[in-house]
């Protein structure tokens, strides 16, 4: 059998053969009937694809479907084990690592611990061995990837695929970091803002399904994934959902960044926890700790943390007022905050005229994962573009 990634070539190449895959592929189970409806293509052009799709191994026949008078049609179904991808999340600060199939389950997940001021080759080496290790864990074959994508905290500059970082990451600038993991591989691996990929996995594996929505993570920067209209907002950079570096405070302290009163100086975890701890006066606790005291009931880790969701809010009826998503999904580590955090955000936005019946506010049920399933999924819609 030739190796997978030779057959989606060669499909790529056919457009009518690519459209009936991809009629399957949005179906998941169907007959050549229903496939007929989807495509502009004669039967026997379509029973031709199919024949030769079965026999790449790409469809599988499943039984037969309902009749309508005549002979029960056969039932085709995608065979998820015919091709795979993989998704790594860099800037969680670890790295987060996704295995799925063709069908989009998924097989695998795994967190490696990594440090942001790691040098950039010591990172791309694990990014590789973590590529080979959740695919031979689960017994896939290097050649039935497709491909893979990874999600850095930073923008990406498209003619020269160069890592432009932010402040925080100077040490990152000008890294070719999709050379250094592609060239390990047969496949193509596709490095993209790490947010834009958060929302794509939250729309794909997590609970709201919603055509317009906003995925906003909050770790050591705040970033914004945005997906509007059925569709990812990238931006002509490809950096739109920058809204750490939104100005919720005119003349307040100086972000990273150069502006002043900037989202990230309020409600980032470290701002969170420098502030956290000056108010409990202890130098021993987390983040983590931190949301946890404020969600228990901890007055003063209370006050910490709500006075950073109410600038949190600030900036979420600004993006709420620009983009009319349907939800608002949060990540990182303040959903720990719970309740207390979620409630919060509720009232303000409602203090602000933006009630549930406008917008759901919820938390990422993915946990870390979101980015990296993102991710995957990424890989394996370019495989087979255009997106089911
Ligand atoms: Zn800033």
């Amino acid at each position: 059998m030739l190796k997978v990634r030779e057959l989606i070539e060669r499909m790529r190449e056919n457009e009518a053969k690519l459209s009936v895959f991809n009629a399957i592929r949005c179906l998941g189970t169907g007959t050549v009937s229903q496939i007929e409806e989807r495509v502009r293509l004669s039967r026997p052009t379509i029973l031709k694809y199919v024949g030769e799709l079965v026999n790449e191994g790409f469809l599988i026949e499943k039984g037969q479907g309902k009749s309508s008078g005549g002979r029960p049609p056969k039932l085709l179904s995608l065979n998820p084990s015919a091709a795979f991808s993989i998704g790594i999340d860099f800037g969680a600060p670890n790295l987060t690592v996704a295995l799925i199939d063709l069908g989009k389950r998924v097989l695998d997940r795994a967190m490696i611990p990594t440090r942001l001021e790691d040098p950039p080759s010591a990172v791309a080496s694990r990014m590789v061995d973590a590529i080979r290790e959740i695919a031979s864990g689960n017994g896939v074959p290097l050649e039935r990837i497709v491909g893979a994508a990874v999600g850095v905290p930073c923008f990406i500059e498209r003619e020269t695929q160069l890592l432009k970082p932010i402040p925080r990451l100077p040490h990152w600038e000008d890294v070719p970091l999709k050379a250094m993991v592609e060239r390990n591989f047969d496949f193509p691996v596709f490095t993209e803002v790490g947010p834009h990929l958060m929302v794509l996995g939250e729309r794909e594996f997590g609970e709201e399904k919603a055509d317009n929505m906003l995925y906003i993570h909050v770790r050591e920067g705040i970033g914004m994934g945005i997906f509007v209209d059925g569709r990812l907002v990238k931006g002509w950079r490809e950096d739109a959902g920058e809204i750490g570096h939104t100005i919720v405070s005119p003349g307040g302290p100086r972000c990273i960044c150069g502006r002043r009163g900037c989202l990230e100086v309020f409600s980032s975890e470290p701002a969170i926890l420098k502030r956290g701890r000056e108010l409990m006066r202890r130098d021993d606790i987390t983040a983590l700790d931190l949301f946890r005291m404020a969600e228990e009931g901890e007055e003063v880790a209370r006050a910490g943390v709500g006075e950073a969701v109410d600038y949190l809010v600030i900036a979420l009826v600004n993006a709420i007022e620009l983009f009319d998503p349907e939800v608002v999904v949060l990540g990182g580590n303040i959903v720990e905050g719970g309740d207390f955090v979620l409630e919060r955000i509720r009232r303000g936005l409602e203090e602000h005229g933006i009630g549930e019946d406008r917008v759901r506010v919820r938390f990422s049920k993915l946990g870390i994962y979101a980015g990296a399933l993102g991710a995957a999924n990424f890989a394996l819609e370019k495989a087979f573009e255009p997106p089911c």
